[in-house]
């Protein structure tokens, strides 16, 4: 294997575990804004809902004054009824009373349908309130377990850091740069071995040429599909000194 990419496979694993780590955060970090989203929309919703029924209760309790006014109105007007004796004026004042009674009616069917209106929307209320409750309670629990596990994620993350900063010291540079902007690209392994003379990462057939120089291992070999760096397992590539493969095994790098 080409020397460099030694160090640079163990950061690679290091790396690996890190992105995953990242996207678990986020993840995590997702779900509790979501949680958050949900109780402010139901809040939202819980406030609304509200005002409608203050107002409706506003609207019916208009209607009510009307219809005390109506049936003062009315016993007004039968009182004096009694004691007019002129049958014309008897008549108006009747007409007058059958009219205000129909006004009364259709103020009182009016009381009568919008209390079933508020009644139903206090139903939808009620059930609002038992959502957000519900969404409030599990929010406290999901909240302390999600916070727990992001602090435990950013733990992880500076073992790795630190792990991976006790081998940085250990890589060439430049090799170092290339690996970690085809990292960047890729946010996966860029450093692949060939499998069958495929590229395990992007699963496409290489060429014998292409795989002899890999093995040689004197240079970087980029996949000329995925740009991504090959290596070969050494155990497939016994070497001048053909050292003992069962040693070599040992040292791989499990990928
Ligand atoms: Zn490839």
């Amino acid at each position: 294997m080409y020397k460099p990419l030694k160090p640079i496979l163990e950061i690679q694993e290091l790396d690996i575990k890190m992105i995953r780590l990242i996207r678990l955060r986020k993840q995590r970090q997702t779900e509790l804004d979501q949680l958050h989203k949900i109780t402010e929309e139901l809040t939202a919703q819980q406030s609304e809902k509200e005002s409608q029924i203050a107002e409706m209760t506003q609207s019916i309790q208009n209607d009510e004054e009307k219809i005390e006014l109506l049936t003062k109105k009315i016993k007004d007007l039968e009182s004096k009824q009694s004691s007019i004796k002129k049958i014309e004026e008897f008549n108006a004042m009747t007409q007058e009373m059958t009219a205000t009674e129909r006004e009364k009616k259709s103020l009182e069917q009016n009381v009568s349908n919008q209390t079933d209106e508020r009644s139903a929307e206090e139903e939808v209320l009620e059930k609002i309130k038992q959502s957000l409750k519900a969404s409030q309670e599990s929010g406290v629990e999901l909240e302390k377990e999600i916070s727990a596990s992001i602090t435990e994620i950013n733990g992880e993350g500076a073992k790795l850091k630190e792990q991976r900063d006790a081998i940085l010291s250990q890589t060439d540079p430049e090799v170092m740069a290339i690996y970690e902007r085809l990292l960047k690209n890729k946010r996966d392994r860029v450093i692949v071995p060939i499998e069958n003379r495929y590229c395990s990462g992007c699963h496409i057939a290489l060429t014998p040429q292409h795989e002899n120089m890999v093995r040689k291992g004197e240079s970087l070999v980029f996949c000329e599909h995925c740009s991504r760096i090959h290596y070969m397992h050494e155990e497939q590539a016994p070497d001048e000194d053909g050292a003992a493969p069962t040693r070599r095994r040992r040292r791989r790098v499990n990928v």
